[in-house]
């Protein structure tokens, strides 16, 4: 007979015989303290899931954090949600952390993360916060679409934002990357003449530094994308990407100067180039992009420590 099955005769016995409550009752005491062993001879959990921020909300980064009670069972640790799966890197002895970006082009609610590992998968709920982005209205008189991107470009940017390095180049907090005042947040939304832009939003942080002021690295990383004006880069301009490592990568836009290379490590603080207002840029600012796994995520919590917890 199992545990269920006797408290639920128990039970029956319980509601039949009121007169007999007190001897029914002593029975069940009983019978729970020699069941007891019973549940807790039943195997350790395997797997441990924390997911932070404890409220998130679009824009903001997912930290997914797998801790393996029982890594015997094979450490082969699995993040998905969606149509997408997110790859977990070991950040201590059996301990996992993959990132899920959101954006504001993303519904907020309810999602599932799938999480596999040590031989057990958890289904855990995810809700996502709604958030009000600022809105721009842009009129541009007929004719003027504004300057198109150069294939060239395009493929540049796509495979930026492909590059995965399993190690992690950076540590704990970001660097603002310019003493500029912050002149345009993350994910404001555009009307253009009237019609909502369904794909827009601002992808990074505008800084309005004066040109030729310093554009410093955030964050410690490598060097993969360097462009210029004169290879075509008309919407981005002079334009350097960093990957920092593990799917966390920063992209910087309309620079005047640039004093890196491709290739080249660079540590936080470090000067990379001046701000300027090349490409498609009405006036001398730095855009800076911070991508997590391929998406354009707000920078602010990674600039707060509040990101990586
Ligand atoms: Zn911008």
């Amino acid at each position: 007979m199992t545990t269920t099955n006797r408290i639920s005769n128990l039970s029956n016995q319980f509601n039949a015989s009121i007169a007999g409550f007190k001897k029914v009752f002593s029975v069940a005491s009983m019978t729970l303290a020699v069941a007891m062993p019973i549940v807790l001879s039943s195997p350790v959990k395997a797997l441990q899931v924390q997911m932070t921020p404890q409220s998130p909300r679009l824009g903001d980064t997912i930290s997914v954090i797998v801790s393996l009670d029982n890594p015997a069972n094979g450490g082969n640790v699995t993040v998905s949600s969606g149509q997408e799966t997110y790859t977990a890197y070991e950040i201590a002895p059996n301990k996992y952390r993959a990132f899920i970006p959101t954006t504001p082009l993303e519904k907020p609610g309810g999602r599932t993360v799938k999480v596999s590992g040590g031989g057990e998968t958890k289904n855990l709920t995810l809700s996502i916060g709604t958030r009000k982005f600022p809105v721009q209205r842009i009129n541009l008189p007929p004719g003027k679409a504004g300057v198109k991107a150069t294939e060239l470009e395009l493929r540049r940017a796509r495979e930026f934002r492909e590059v995965r390095t399993p190690e992690k180049f950076w540590k704990g907090t970001f660097k603002r990357p310019n003493q500029g005042r912050m002149s345009t947040q993350y994910g404001v939304r555009r009307y253009y003449n009237g019609v909502f832009a369904n794909d827009y939003y601002h992808r990074g942080l505008d800084y309005a530094g004066a040109s030729g002021s310093a554009v410093v690295a955030p964050a410690a990383g490598r060097v993969v994308l360097v462009g210029t004006v004169a290879q075509g880069f008309k919407v981005h301009g002079n334009v350097i990407g960093v990957d920092h490592g593990q799917g966390v990568a920063s992209i910087f836009m309309h620079l005047r100067q640039i004093s890196v290379k491709e290739g080249d490590f660079v540590q936080p603080g470090q000067k990379i180039g001046t701000v300027g207002s090349t490409g498609a840029s009405t006036g001398p600012h730095l855009h800076w992009g911070l991508y997590v796994n391929g998406k354009s995520v707000d920078p602010m919590p990674w600039l707060h420590g509040t990101a990586e917890k």
